[in-house]
């Protein structure tokens, strides 16, 4: 299996626009503290690659990876689809910056759906530019992503809602309870598997039982410790409360992260916050010390 890693942020991404913190003028500054928001790409078959959540960087994103390049045709393009694993805007919005295809293949749990399509009413706002064709991210057992080889499965993770789609803000009844899922990625030629879960708000024992099976993991690393958001004025809530186990602390999940067997455990989804972002920072020494790796942007990871 082949993965890119297309972008290693939180919301906002690294410099974040409105943002003089530290890492964000570190980032204006010099090129090598800058990440894209979180996203892999995964190579479904020779040459068909699906995005794994379609970021605001999304263009930018394949326009700096050769192999998402159009072509041989004028509108020929690598770029099979997207598989979403939650509806949060920063993992959404790339959607309508697809607009230009004459469909766009989207892989999503029926939740998500409802809030992309109910709440964010983005099928009918890109109707006149695109289709949004929907498949459902099957939970229950693994099934092949766009005929095979590969096999898909989210993982549900928790009911953290985006912020857009509070109980008040959405009508037409029950969306379900899929709202944040891991997905996981098994290559049927060889067994390999890779899990991708950039949003944990918890560490359910289903999902640890499939990291425990899993050869490569991607995990949320976007705060450093529980008062990081607070700390640095960034919210008035802790990481916990917003929805991100932090990596250090009493309810860190470097030691869970650790543990797990895989040969690559990876953080992905830093916050311009994180003292990571600084490629220079003591963390990365300690984190590389069990075994553990920051995901680096535009990093090719075969396994
Ligand atoms: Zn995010
Ligand atoms: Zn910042």
């Amino acid at each position: 299996m082949r993965l890119l890693v297309l972008g290693t942020a939180a919301g906002g991404g690294v410099p974040q626009w409105n943002c003089a913190c530290r890492g964000c003028d570190a980032a204006r500054a010099e090129p090598s503290w800058r990440r894209r928001h979180a996203s892999i790409a995964v190579e479904a078959g020779e040459g068909r690659w699906f995005v794994v959540n379609a970021t605001p960087d999304i263009g930018e994103q394949i326009e700096e990876c050769a192999a998402l390049h159009p072509g041989p045709g004028r509108r020929d393009t690598p770029v099979a689809g997207v598989i979403l694993t939650d509806a949060e805007l920063d993992h959404t919005l790339g959607l309508p910056r697809l607009r230009e295809a004459s469909g766009v293949r989207v892989v999503a749990t029926g939740t998500v759906r409802a809030a992309l399509s109910r709440g964010l009413r983005l099928d009918r706002v890109l109707a006149p530019y695109t289709t949004l064709s929907w498949t459902t991210l099957p939970e229950q057992a693994p099934e092949p992503l766009d005929g095979g080889p590969l096999e898909v499965q989210g993982i549900r993770v928790s009911g953290k809602r985006p912020r857009y789609a509070a109980d008040e803000n959405v009508d037409n009844g029950d969306l379900g309870d899929a709202w944040v899922v891991a997905l996981r990625i098994r290559d049927a030629r060889d067994g390999k598997v890779v899990v991708y879960a950039p949003a944990l708000a918890a560490w359910p024992e289903e999902l640890d039982r499939v990291l425990r099976g899993a050869d490569c993991v991607f995990v949320d690393g976007t705060f450093w410790d529980d008062e990081e958001p607070r700390r640095t004025g960034c919210s008035s809530r802790t990481s916990t409360e917003m929805g991100h186990l932090p990596i250090t602390g009493p309810n860190g999940t470097q030691a869970r992260l650790a543990a797990l067997p895989a040969a690559r455990r990876l953080y992905t989804h830093l916050n311009n916050t994180n003292p990571l972002v600084d490629p220079d920072a003591e963390g990365h020494r300690r984190l590389a010390a069990a075994g553990i790796e920051v995901a680096s942007e535009r990093a090719v990871i075969e396994l």
